[in-house]
C-alpha cells in the first residue's frame, strides 16, 4: 500500500513537472501513466501515446477531435452566457478560419459543434462546396470569403450563392468594390484599422483591407452586412484585443450611418495560445470584456448591439494535435546552453515550419521515461539543413537521458494550427503519419508517405524510367 501511495505521489509530481493537467495551459487532458508514459484522456478512455508511437512508428501526428469540440463548445458558451448576463441583444457567431487547418478531421467536428466557416481561397471554398453537396452541413451555415478574389474564386462564390448557400464575400481592397457591389447576397468589408497590435504580424504597411478613410468614403451599399478586421495571429496581450474592438466600433458606428444594413462586427482571429506554458489571458475573461465593451459603446452611441463574429482559429485548433518523434542519435555539444543534440526522425523545417519561419516556441516533452534522469538538449531535424533545429530560442529542452535498450520519444504539444498547410518535403523526407483518436479507437487518417508517393509529387510518375 505504502509503495503505491509513494508511486502516486511521484506520478503527481511528474505531471506537475511537465506542466500537464493544467486547464489554463490546455494540458488538462494529458497525464503520466504509472510506467511514466504520456497519456491522453477522452471521457472514460485513456490512450497511451508512447504505445501509439511504438505501434505505428514515427514521426506521428495525433489528432484529438474531442479537444476541438470541447474548446469550441466552451467558447460559444462563454460568449452566449455573457450576452445573456449583460443583456446584449446581438447574436454570436463563431466562424472557423479554414486556413488554420483544412484537414477533414478538424473541419467536420467543428461544424458539428456549431461553427460557421471562413475561407481564404477558391480551393478552400471548393472543399466547402464538396461538403455541402454531400449534405455534410446545415444550409444555415454562413461562409465568409476573404483573400484576393480571382475570377475562379468569384465565379465559385456566385455559383454557390445561386444554389442557395449563405456565402458572403468580404471586400479586401478598392479594386474589389466595383465587382462585389453587384453581388446579390450579403457582403462584408475588411478594414485595415489604424492601430497597432502586439503580435509578430503587426506590419507597418498592412496590405489587407481598406483604410479607415477609404472605407468611410464608399458610396452606400445596400447589402453590406459585415464589417471585418483581423489584426494578426497570436496576439500577446488582451489589451491589444480590446483596443482593436474599441477602435473598430468607432468605424462601425460611422459606417452604419451610410450603410443601414450593416448589423455584424467581425473581429477576426488572433487569440493566442500559451505555447510556453506561462501565464496568459483567458477566453472566459476576454469574451466577457468584449461583450461589456460593445454593449457600453453601442448604448452610448444609441445603435443596435451588433451581431458578433469571432474567427479565433489557432486558439481552437492548436491544442487538438500533438506531433511525436523518435530520437535517432545523440551528439555532444561543446560549450552551449545544452549538453547534447538529440537528432529526431522528422524535421522541424518540414513538419513544424513555424519553428524556422517565426521562431515558434513549443512545449516539447518526453512521451516515455518521464521519470528518468534528465539532460539539457537541443533538437535537430533529419534534413541536411543546419537551420532544421529547435533550441527553445537558444535556451534548452529538458529530456530524459538516452538508454541503449529503449527508444526515446519526444512529443511536441499544440501543433494543430497552421503547420500542416505550411509543411514541405525538404530532402524528400516523409510527412508524419496522421492518427485520429476518437471514442476509444485509433485510426489512420494519413498513411506514411513512401519514397514512391513523394517521388510522384516531383514528377517521377513512372519510377525512374522517364
Ligand atoms: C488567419 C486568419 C484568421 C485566424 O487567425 P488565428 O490567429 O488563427 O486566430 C481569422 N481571420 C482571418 C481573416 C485570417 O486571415
Amino acid at each position: 500500500m505504502k509503495k503505491l501511495a509513494k508511486k502516486k505521489g511521484a506520478q503527481k509530481n511528474c505531471r506537475k513537472f511537465w506542466k500537464l493537467g493544467v486547464e489554463e495551459w490546455n494540458t488538462q487532458f494529458f497525464n503520466v501513466s504509472r510506467d511514466a508514459e504520456l497519456t491522453v484522456t477522452e471521457g472514460h478512455h485513456i490512450y497511451n501515446l508512447a504505445d501509439m508511437a511504438r505501434k505505428y512508428g514515427t514521426p506521428l501526428q495525433v489528432v484529438f477531435p474531442f479537444i476541438l469540440e470541447d474548446r469550441l463548445k466552451d467558447l460559444i458558451g462563454y460568449f452566449q452566457a455573457y450576452m445573456k448576463i449583460y443583456g446584449y441583444k446581438g447574436k454570436f457567431f463563431y466562424h472557423y478560419p479554414m486556413k488554420v487547418n483544412q484537414n477533414k478531421e478538424f473541419v467536420l467536428p467543428l461544424i458539428s459543434e456549431g461553427a460557421n466557416l471562413e475561407v481564404t481561397s477558391a480551393n478552400e471554398l471548393w472543399l466547402v462546396k464538396k461538403l455541402w453537396e454531400g449534405e455534410r452541413f446545415n444550409s444555415k451555415i454562413r461562409v465568409l470569403c476573404n483573400g484576393p478574389k480571382t475570377h475562379a474564386y468569384l465565379d465559385l462564390i456566385e455559383e454557390l450563392r445561386s444554389k442557395g448557400m449563405n456565402v458572403a464575400p468580404i471586400i479586401e481592397g478598392p479594386e474589389e468594390i466595383e465587382r462585389l457591389t453587384k453581388y446579390k447576397g450579403d457582403i462584408g468589408l475588411r478594414i485595415d484599422l489604424a492601430i497597432k497590435a502586439d503580435t509578430h504580424w503587426d506590419k507597418k504597411f498592412d496590405r489587407f483591407g481598406l483604410s479607415e478613410k477609404d472605407a468611410l468614403s464608399m458610396p452606400k451599399i445596400k447589402n453590406l452586412k459585415i464589417m471585418h478586421y483581423h489584426m494578426g495571429s497570436q496576439i500577446k496581450t488582451q489589451k491589444s484585443i480590446f483596443d482593436a474592438v474599441k477602435r473598430a466600433f468607432g468605424i462601425y458606428a460611422q459606417l452604419q450611418k451610410i450603410h443601414p444594413g450593416l448589423d455584424t462586427l467581425d473581429i477576426g482571429g488572433g487569440f493566442g495560445v500559451p505555447y510556453e506554458k506561462k501565464k496568459f489571458y483567458t477566453a472566459k475573461g476576454v469574451s466577457s470584456k468584449i461583450i461589456k465593451i460593445l454593449k457600453n459603446l453601442s448604448d452610448k452611441a444609441g445603435i443596435r448591439h451588433p451581431n458578433l463574429v469571432v474567427e479565433w482559429g489557432q486558439y481552437i485548433v492548436a491544442p487538438a494535435e500533438i506531433t511525436i518523434y523518435k530520437v535517432l542519435s545523440e551528439k555532444i555539444i561543446p560549450k552551449a546552453n545544452a549538453k547534447s543534440w538529440y537528432v529526431i526522425d522528422g524535421s522541424f523545417m518540414n513538419d513544424l515550419k513555424d519553428t524556422w519561419a517565426i521562431h515558434q516556441k513549443w512545449h516539447a516533452i518526453p512521451a516515455n521515461n518521464m521519470h528518468g534522469g534528465l539532460k539539457t538538449t537541443w533538437l535537430a531535424g533529419s534534413t541536411c539543413d543546419s537551420d532544421d533545429k529547435y533550441t527553445a530560442g537558444g535556451n534548452y529542452i529538458l529530456l530524459p537521458k538516452l538508454h541503449d535498450n529503449e527508444e526515446q520519444y519526444v512529443a511536441v504539444l499544440d501543433t494543430g494550427a497552421y503547420q500542416d498547410g505550411l509543411s514541405s518535403h525538404h530532402c524528400l523526407l516523409s510527412s508524419p503519419m496522421k492518427l485520429v483518436v476518437a471514442d476509444g479507437t485509433v485510426s489512420i487518417s494519413r498513411k506514411r508517405e513512401t519514397a514512391d508517393s513523394i517521388g510522384k509529387l516531383f514528377g517521377w510518375t513512372n519510377g525512374t524510367k522517364n
